[in-house]
């Protein structure tokens, strides 16, 4: 590229990021909904394109702009896009730990509304205390966080001259831009673009959540690249797995039976489902982040004046209860068991302990099953169901003699609710269908507590 031409792109690239990191609304070709579904000017330019990827929407100004300008490619050179999701597809993310937290408090840290500044997704410390954290791990390229066959299959999209290989994530752009790009350079792998959620789209968009993000920033890609004929979308969550097979059916079928919309001609287009690889931090380093993402939050809430209705929130150490704790592998079995029972929507799976007691464990019960962490083997023996609304699998001790304690009648584990039902509706199972012995299996727990994160009203002074 010659010097003016590179200079000007640089210009229009600043232009371009300038204006929607201060919410500036421009207008371009005056067309309906140009600003949420294409550059401001209506031209997919690879400059314009590269207003979405944090490999240039960080390019100092004259300085090493032929590294990030290399790694564009020419329009037509590119016949197929590769699109890597980063948590749990390519990178092993560690999720909130259920046997921490009871899954209300497991629903919390996930949401973004919780926490004043953001919670699980949205604290860049809990990504970087990874392993032994970023420190220790940076050198060692975080080696054993990986699913290394995407690994694989990343550094195939590298190799081929033809494919425009991409980082997608829902991971805000301001919070998640340096550490992921360390993770990933760590690792030796090179996207031609990396796209992180801005908090404001290069054409002043706002995105609601990530699925809308990843769709325009796809559609993006594919209208700048119109001559590939094939896009690969790599993702391990079934929500979104089901989201770009929708948006991409509908982007098809635009391209085909539209002559007036069809701007570049239907793509083929293939969504790889990849298996959850998720994984958890040393329990006290996660007990420690989530206190000092409490420890933020409440800074933040406190130095607020009595308007907001957000409340400072405290880790309550009183334990929510205790249970013989069940290994992630044997909930899916669990699941599996029963799941051709269950109805296809509503349901919220649990299948992850055998509950002891609703409250802490009493010296003499936890003395008479072993103690705390105690093992325990259990064979499956019933599935029954209550009202169409919690469904559970009945177990025995093995061997049958071993001592163990349930406040209920019946040892069972909760392997589904839905609508209203309590786990404690467990206890009104009256009929339990046998599991034939070729369904059967064994497992084992884990006798633990778990903690509660709660609400602490704001104090009076
Ligand atoms: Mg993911």
């Amino acid at each position: 590229m010659f010097l003016p031409q590179l200079l000007s792109s640089i210009r229009q690239l600043l232009r371009g990021s300038m204006g929607s990191r201060f919410g500036n609304a421009r207008h371009g070709n005056g067309l309906p909904n140009s600003a949420a579904n294409g550059p401001a000017n209506g031209l997919y330019t690879i400059t314009a394109l590269g207003r979405w990827s944090i490999l240039d929407a960080q390019l100092p100004v004259g300085s090493k702009a032929s590294l990030t300008l290399i790694r564009r490619v020419a329009a037509d050179k590119i016949k197929t896009i590769h699109v890597y999701d980063f948590d749990n597809t390519l990178f092993q993310t560690p999720l909130p730990n259920p046997k921490l937290w009871n899954s209300t408090t497991l629903g919390r840290l996930g949401s973004p509304d919780i926490f004043v500044n953001g919670g699980w997704w949205h604290d860049s410390r809990i990504l970087a205390a990874t392993g032994d954290g970023v420190e220790r791990e940076e050198p060692r390229a975080w080696n054993g966080w990986w699913n290394e066959k995407i690994v694989e299959l990343v550094q195939l999209s590298m190799k081929q001259k033809d494919a425009l290989c991409v980082l997608l994530t829902g991971r805000s752009e301001r919070g998640f831009s340096d550490l992921i790009k360390r993770i990933v350079t760590s690792k030796g792998l090179e996207f031609n673009m990396m796209g992180l959620k801005p908090e404001v789209g290069p054409n002043s968009e706002r995105f609601n959540n990530t699925m809308l993000f990843k769709q325009a920033f796809l559609k993006n890609v594919m209208e700048t690249y119109k001559h590939a004929q094939e896009i690969r979308i790599y993702e391990d969550r079934p929500k979104h797995v089901a989201g770009f097979r929708e948006f991409l059916d509908a982007y098809n079928e635009q391209q085909q039976t539209s002559h007036s919309q069809s701007t570049r001609g239907p793509i083929a287009a293939e969504v790889i489902q990849v298996a959850d690889i998720s994984t958890n931090l040393d329990p006290v380093v996660e007990v420690a982040e989530v206190q000092h993402l409490i420890n933020s939050h409440n800074a933040v809430v406190g130095s607020r004046s009595k308007r907001g209705r957000t409340e400072r929130l405290v880790i309550r150490k009183t334990v929510f209860f205790t249970s013989y704790m069940i290994k992630p592998e044997d909930t899916k079995r669990l699941i599996a068991l029963v799941s051709p029972n269950l109805p296809d929507n509503e349901v919220k799976y649990q299948a992850n302990a055998v509950i002891i007691t609703p409250r802490p464990c009493p010296p003499q019960v936890l003395e008479k099953i072993g103690g705390m962490h105690a093992k325990m083997q259990w064979g499956v023996m019933g599935i029954g169901s209550w009202e169409n609304n919690l469904w559970a699998v009945s177990l025995q001790p093995i061997p049958p003699s071993a001592p163990y304690h349930t406040d209920s009648n019946m040892p069972s584990v909760v392997i589904a609710t839905r609508r209203a039902a309590r786990p404690s509706d467990v206890n009104k199972i009256q009929h339990w269908q046998p599991i034939p012995p070729e369904n059967a299996f064994a497992f084992e727990t884990e006798v633990g507590e778990k903690l509660c994160l709660a609400e602490k009203q704001a104090e009076i002074h």
